[in-house]
C-alpha cells in the first residue's frame, strides 16, 4: 500500500469512528440516561402480566429500518420494508395452537384492545343489530369497543372467582332473543385470571333461544398458556366454538413492546377495499402496522415451540402455587385458579404496597408469576410482608398491654381494614 493510500484508509477509519461516536451521542442526553437508570433500578414487577424472560437486544440490527406491514397481511405491499411473511407464519402458528379448523383470517395488532375491537367489528358486520354481552369481570377495553362501535352492550354477572355467571347470561340473552348475540368470553380475566367456558356460553345461548351468535375469546393473557396445556382445560378455542380470538404479544410471549394478534374464522379479509396507494386490501383496523412486532412474535413462537411455551407456563403456575401456599402460611389468605399464573390476595398493608405496587379492586389485589419472575423476588416480597405483619402483631400487643385490650389483634399495619375473609371459589 502506498503511503497516500494508507493515509486515506486511516482517515476513513477515523471518520467512520467519529460517525459511530456521533450515533452513540444520540442516547447521550441526560433525560435518556435518567430513563435508562430508572428502568434498570426498577424492582421486578409482580403486579402486571408482562413476561420478562426474553432477551431482545439481538434484534438491534432490525432497528435500522422501518418495518411497516401496511394493510392486509396476506397481500404484498408496494412499500418493501415489511415482514408480512413472518406475520402470516406467526398467525398460522397461533391458528394451529387455537385449533382453527375452517379458513381463518388474522393479523398482528397493536395489542389486545385492537384485537377485541377488530373482532367485534367483524362480528357486527356479520350480525348487524347484535347485542354485545360481556361479564362484569371483562377488561375495560370491551366496554370501550362496544361504545366505539355504537352497539348495545349488556353486562352479565360473574361469580366470586371472576367466571361468567352462565345462568345470568341465559336470562339476559333471553330478554333479547329476537336479536343476534355477540358474547365476549374472558380467557383469563384481568384481576383473577378466571376463564369463561365457551361451551357453557353456547349452552346458555341455546337455552335462551338465541339462534345467531358470535363468541369472541378475549384471551389477552391466558390464550397461549392454555392452548399448550396438555390436560383438561376450559373450552375456549375455535374447535371449542369461538368465532374469534385475540391475544396480547407483550404479556405471556414477552415481546418488549405492546402488540398482539387477532384471529377470526368468519372474516372475509379478501373482500376489504383494495387500496391503490399501498397495493394491499384495507382489512386491518390500523393502516401502518408494526412489522418488528410480527418478527418478534414469530421468533418467540418458533424459539420455544409448543413444548417450550408449555414449560414456561408450568414454571409460572408452579411458582404461583408455591406463592399462594406461602402467603396462606403467613396468615394472608391467598388463592389461585388451577391453571392460573395469577395469585389473588387481600390488599397489602400500606408499607408493603409501597414497595410492591399491586393492582387492587374492592380490597383484593393480585400478583402474577409471569415467566421471568424469579423465586428470589417472591422470597423478598414475602419477607417484606412477614416483617410488616410481625411488626403489626408486636404493635398490637404493645397497644393491648397499654390500653387494656382495646386494639384488635387482626389489624394490619397502615390499613384500617382487617384481613378480608378468604373467598376461595
Ligand atoms: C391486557 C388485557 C387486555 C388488553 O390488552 P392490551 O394488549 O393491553 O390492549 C384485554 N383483555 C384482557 C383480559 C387483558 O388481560
Amino acid at each position: 500500500m502506498t503511503r497516500r493510500a494508507a493515509l486515506v484508509t486511516a482517515l476513513q477509519r477515523r471518520i467512520s469512528g467519529l460517525r459511530q461516536a456521533g450515533r452513540r451521542d444520540v442516547l447521550d442526553h441526560p433525560r435518556i440516561r435518567a430513563l435508562i437508570r430508572r428502568l434498570r433500578a426498577a424492582p421486578p414487577s409482580i403486579g402486571f402480566p408482562a413476561a420478562a424472560d426474553g432477551d431482545f437486544l439481538a434484534f438491534a440490527p432490525l432497528l435500522g429500518k422501518l418495518l411497516n406491514n401496511v394493510g392486509d397481511p396476506m397481500s404484498g405491499s408496494l412499500y418493501p420494508g415489511h415482514s408480512k411473511d413472518f406475520e402470516r407464519e406467526a398467525v398460522a402458528y397461533l391458528a394451529e395452537l387455537f385449533r382453527a379448523r375452517q379458513p381463518y383470517a388474522g393479523y398482528i395488532t397493536s395489542g389486545g384492545t385492537e384485537g377485541t375491537l377488530h373482532a367485534l367489528h367483524v362480528a357486527r358486520t356479520r350480525l348487524p343489530d347484535a347485542v354485545v354481552f360481556r361479564s362484569q369481570a371483562a377488561h375495560y377495553s370491551v366496554e370501550k369497543a362496544t361504545r366505539l362501535l355504537a352497539m348495545d352492550g349488556v353486562v352479565v354477572g360473574a361469580d366470586a372467582g371472576g367466571q361468567m355467571d352462565y345462568e345470568d347470561l341465559a336470562r339476559c340473552a333471553a330478554r333479547h332473543r329476537d336479536r343476534p348475540a355477540i358474547v365476549v368470553a374472558n380467557v383469563g380475566t384481568t384481576m383473577t385470571e378466571a376463564v369463561d367456558d365457551v361451551g357453557r356460553v353456547h349452552a346458555a345461548l341455546d337455552a335462551a333461544g338465541v339462534p345467531a351468535r358470535h363468541v369472541h375469546a378475549d384471551a389477552a393473557l391466558a390464550g397461549v398458556p392454555l392452548a399448550v396445556f396438555d390436560g383438561p382445560r376450559p373450552a375456549f378455542d375455535f374447535t371449542d366454538g369461538a368465532d374469534s380470538i385475540s391475544i396480547s404479544g407483550h404479556k405471556f410471549l414477552g415481546v418488549p413492546m405492546p402488540c398482539g394478534a387477532v384471529l377470526t374464522t368468519c372474516h372475509r379479509a379478501d373482500r376489504a377495499p383494495m387500496i391503490a396507494y399501498t397495493a394491499a386490501p384495507d382489512s386491518t383496523l390500523t393502516g401502518s402496522r408494526n412489522g418488528l412486532a410480527a418478527v418478534m412474535i414469530w421468533t418467540v413462537l418458533h424459539h420455544y415451540g409448543r413444548r417450550g411455551l408449555h414449560q414456561r407456563a408450568q414454571q409460572s403456575r408452579n411458582l404461583a402455587e408455591d406463592t399462594a401456599r406461602r402467603l396462606r402460611e403467613l396468615g394472608w389468605p391467598a388463592w389461585r385458579h388451577p391453571l392460573a399464573m395469577t395469585v389473588v390476595l387481600p390488599q397489602l398493608p400500606d408499607a408493603v404496597a409501597e414497595r410492591w405496587p399491586l393492582p387492587t379492586e374492592d380490597g383484593w389485589s393480585h400478583l402474577i408469576c409471569m415467566p421471568g419472575v424469579r423465586p428470589s423476588t417472591i422470597d423478598a416480597f414475602l419477607g417484606d410482608l412477614q416483617a410488616a405483619l410481625s411488626a403489626s402483631t408486636a404493635h398490637a400487643r404493645h397497644r393491648t398491654r397499654g390500653r387494656r385490650g382495646n386494639a384488635s389483634p387482626t389489624a394490619t399495619p397502615g390499613t384500617a381494614t382487617a384481613v378480608p375473609t378468604a373467598r376461595i371459589p
